[in-house]
């Protein structure tokens, strides 16, 4: 059986992640999340709600020994399964000034989504190598593209991961295995609902926050067959505020 293992799934976009490939591909979906079990199940319900399966996966993206431990445990009960697309969601904002910012803030920020990106593809690579098959869709953002001042690590960070998406796509292309990122732009949850929206919006052509249904349904496109000669792109998805 195929499967999505989908980084910080339990809020979000990456909530919206988890239900829409289950929905549009019959996915069993891993959810999972880091401290929100709560928060997870909800996700799970919705999947299931919608007539699909899944089941939580609790794990820190940034600690590789909780990574490894949470999916080759997973692996060894569940041999007749694939987790045949990877979306590497997980990730954090800690906005300041460079130049007052505290160095723990550049850590948890780079730890969490460029180690992150590194402890979870590491892992579930090695199958999709085997297999000869495999989709990895990486959460970029705008920021990554063009750098937002007040989010020096952010930006590095993404940019880190669109790096990354390019280079991995070019190694693995023979094995038929897929490496894509999506840059979403402001988009409604937790991570942006401290900004003034109606400030911010008029910045942005189409004048609003994007869903993350939205962002969920572009990752969709790229975990499906239909997406199989794509590779080492990256998709901004920002209502028209930068291309
Ligand atoms: P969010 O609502 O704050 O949700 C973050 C998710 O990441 C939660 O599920 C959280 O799990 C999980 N997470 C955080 N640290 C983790 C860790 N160490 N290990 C595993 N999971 C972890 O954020 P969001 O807006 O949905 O953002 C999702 C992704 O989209 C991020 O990569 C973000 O940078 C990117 N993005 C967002 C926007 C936007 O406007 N919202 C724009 C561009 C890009 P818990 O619930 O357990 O804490």
């Amino acid at each position: 059986m195929n499967c999505a293992l989908v980084t910080g799934a339990s809020r979000g976009l990456g909530r919206a992640i988890a239900v829409q490939l289950a929905k549009d591909h019959g996915l069993h979906i891993l959810v999972n999340y880091a401290s929100n079990q709560a928060a997870a199940e909800e996700t799970l319900a919705e999947i299931q709600g919608n007539g699909g399966s899944g089941e939580l996966l609790h794990f820190n993206v940034q600690n590789r020994a909780e990574v490894d431990e949470a999916l080759n445990g997973w692996r060894e009960k569940n041999e007749d399964k694939f987790i045949g697309v990877l979306v590497n969601n997980a990730g954090i904002t800690r906005d300041g000034l460079f130049m007052w910012m505290p160095e723990k803030d550049w850590d948890d920020v780079l730890n969490i989504s460029v180690k992150g990106l590194y402890n979870v593809t590491q892992n579930a690579i090695q199958q999709m190598l085997r297999k000869r098959s495999g989709r990895i869709i990486n959460v970029a953002s705008v920021s990554g593209m063009k750098g937002v001042a007040g989010q020096t690590n952010y930006s590095a960070a993404k940019g880190a991961i669109i790096a990354a998406t390019k280079s991995l796509a070019q190694e693995v292309a023979k094995r038929k295995i897929t490496v894509n990122a999506v840059a979403p732009g402001f988009i409604t949850s937790d991570m942006t609902k401290d900004l003034n929206e109606d400030e911010l919006k008029q910045m942005i052509p189409m004048n609003r926050f994007g869903k993350a249904d939205e962002v969920a349904h572009l990752v969709s496109f790229l975990a499906s067959d239909k997406a199989a000669y794509i590779t080492g792109e990256v998709i901004n998805i920002n209502g028209g505020i930068y291309s």
